[in-house]
């Protein structure tokens, strides 16, 4: 019996055994504690929504444009289909030129989030977006490839030669990440903050800029977060979920609700767009409505999201 009790209160009273236990666990058997260190290793933290932008805007509105190209489908290694890989070249030959000449139109800045190997394989992007003197180029990976599987060493030598590549072609030194395909590890963060990186834009829990912290303690790092309604990626031929069930035109009366919604409550509004997707023919009208929708509105700040995360840096300090 003695025995028994001791085992029994070896059991209940050892940590470290009920930690092991819980790794092994389903989720519906995981303790508070567990279920707190795991959603707190990357969580939204302080929110830094500004009372108001600057010249005394009430919203901010940033597009930004993945110009994945190619990399969105070579990312994924094997014989990739030649069809396909034309699909996303299309977004440097063709769709890119469409969004910068709306852009000038209208005079609206954005940001270009470039994977190092769409720069190699399309390199006149640099010099077309760099052309206005308007836009932003920012880091999105090597070959767009997921962080699942590297090491945090491996993680970071690839954001850094991503960036240092982007660097060596643009002559500016990016200061905006994007995960590709938004697969993020619980690494990431800090890794950029060691590196520098002023901002982070791709997590979803808010509308408004917003602090993070790393288990628990707050970062330098800010976070812009995306949103999926304000994304093109369901008009992606390639997405089965949703192709041929959303039209470009849901997706305008789509962009205009929510910018209704977050011009009300005057906070920020986040685009994240493709120019393989949204650059098209058929496609690209929706965005010059939605400008002009817009711009009817007082009040509208149209900015880079680097602009956005160094004006809300700069009310920190
Ligand atoms: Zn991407």
């Amino acid at each position: 019996m003695r025995i028994l009790l001791l085992l029994l209160s070896i059991c209940i009273l050892s940590v470290p055994v009920q930690a092991e236990d819980d790794e092994n666990q389903p989720a519906w058997q995981w303790s508070a504690e567990k279920i707190n260190a795991t959603v707190n290793k990357i969580r939204a933290g302080q929110d830094l929504q500004p009372a108001q932008w600057p010249d005394g805007n009430r919203i901010a509105v940033l597009f930004s444009f993945d110009a994945d190209n190619e990399t969105n489908t070579l990312s994924r290694g094997g014989s990739p289909d030649p069809l396909l890989l034309s699909m996303e070249q299309y977004g440097a030959r063709k769709g890119l030129q469409r969004i910068l000449a709306l852009l000038d139109r209208h005079e609206v800045p954005a940001t270009f989030f470039i994977p190092a190997v769409s720069l190699q394989l399309a390199p006149e992007m640099a010099g077309l977006i760099k052309q206005s003197g308007r836009h932003e180029f920012a880091v999105h990976g090597w070959i767009h490839a997921s962080v699942t599987g590297m090491t945090r060493e491996q993680e970071k030598s690839i954001i850094r030669k991503s960036r240092d590549y982007l660097e060596s072609q643009t002559g500016e030194r990016p200061v905006g990440y994007r995960a590709p395909f938004g697969v993020y590890s619980e690494n990431t963060h800090s890794i950029l903050e060691e590196l520098g990186f002023l901002y982070d834009s791709g997590l979803a829990a808010d509308d408004s800029p917003h602090a993070l912290t790393v288990n628990g303690e707050p970062i330098q790092l800010i976070e812009l977060p995306g949103n999926v309604n304000f994304e093109d990626s369901v008009l992606d031929p390639m997405n089965t979920f949703t192709a041929g069930l959303v039209t470009s035109h849901d997706l305008l009366q789509s962009f205009k609700d929510g910018f209704d919604t977050l011009y009300a409550e005057g906070t920020m509004m986040l685009f994240i767009l493709h120019p393989h997707i949204s650059g098209r023919a058929s496609r690209i009208g929706i965005y010059d409505k939605l400008i002009k929708y817009m711009k009817q509105h007082e009040g509208v700040w149209f900015a880079t999201h680097r602009q956005a995360a160094e004006y809300v840096s700069a009310l920190q300090k």
